[in-house]
């Protein structure tokens, strides 16, 4: 996706080889005119899966995935990674580890709202090492629902998420796809 990748070059910052700092269009200011492109690129790949709700992890899964959401005009359900008091009843979690952190959260989900049978597309800003979108495939299948596909903004191809992915047969989207990277160039997948 052209736009995308013209913000990667333009604004993205490689503060080594495998992290990319993208908070001026995506997580932290959030360009919404590429969000509401980038949801309607996600919509019109996935427009024959028969999505019944569009799933993202809180906060930068959001943005792309309301808009996504959006365009399927379907709900979209937030997975939280920190529980609260007012988080209570039919609580379904699985345990993930963070790639920018480095530490363990629960991630979690009413169940009342992934409900069995749905057939449920995840959007995330980033695949790295793949272990945020296994936390979504594991709570999926403690839901009882169907995992219809995997929308990525920004895939790392060098680091091992996508090929987890594609060996269990799931229909991934990357948009933009980074063969490599150092703090002055960026390359990309074609
Ligand atoms: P994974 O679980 O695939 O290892 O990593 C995906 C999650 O880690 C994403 O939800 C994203 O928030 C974060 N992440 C992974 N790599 C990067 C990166 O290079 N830059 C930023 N900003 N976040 C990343």
């Amino acid at each position: 996706m052209k736009m995308l990748k013209d913000a990667i070059l333009n604004q993205g910052k490689a503060i080594n080889e495998h992290v990319l700092l993208v908070d001026s269009f995506l997580n932290h200011q959030v360009d919404v005119a590429l969000m509401d492109a980038i949801g309607a690129e996600f919509a019109a790949f996935f427009k024959d899966k028969k999505v019944d709700r569009v799933l993202t992890i809180e906060s930068s899964g959001i943005a792309p995935a309301a808009f996504t959401a959006k365009y399927l005009n379907v709900p979209l359900v937030i997975m939280k990674k920190q529980t609260s008091k007012i988080m209570t009843g039919d609580l379904l979690q699985t345990e993930v580890r963070s790639f920018t952190k480095g530490t363990e959260y629960q991630l979690t989900v009413k169940r009342m709202f992934l409900p069995k049978g749905d057939n449920v597309l995840f959007i995330d800003d980033f695949l790295a090492s793949g272990e945020a979108a296994f936390g979504a495939l594991s709570l999926i299948k403690k839901a009882e629902a169907s995992i219809c596909g995997i929308g990525i903004v920004i895939e790392k191809s060098f680091q091992d998420g996508r090929k987890r992915l594609d060996e269990l047969g799931i229909p991934v989207c990357s948009l933009a796809r980074i063969k490599h990277m150092s703090s002055n160039t960026i390359e990309f997948l074609e």
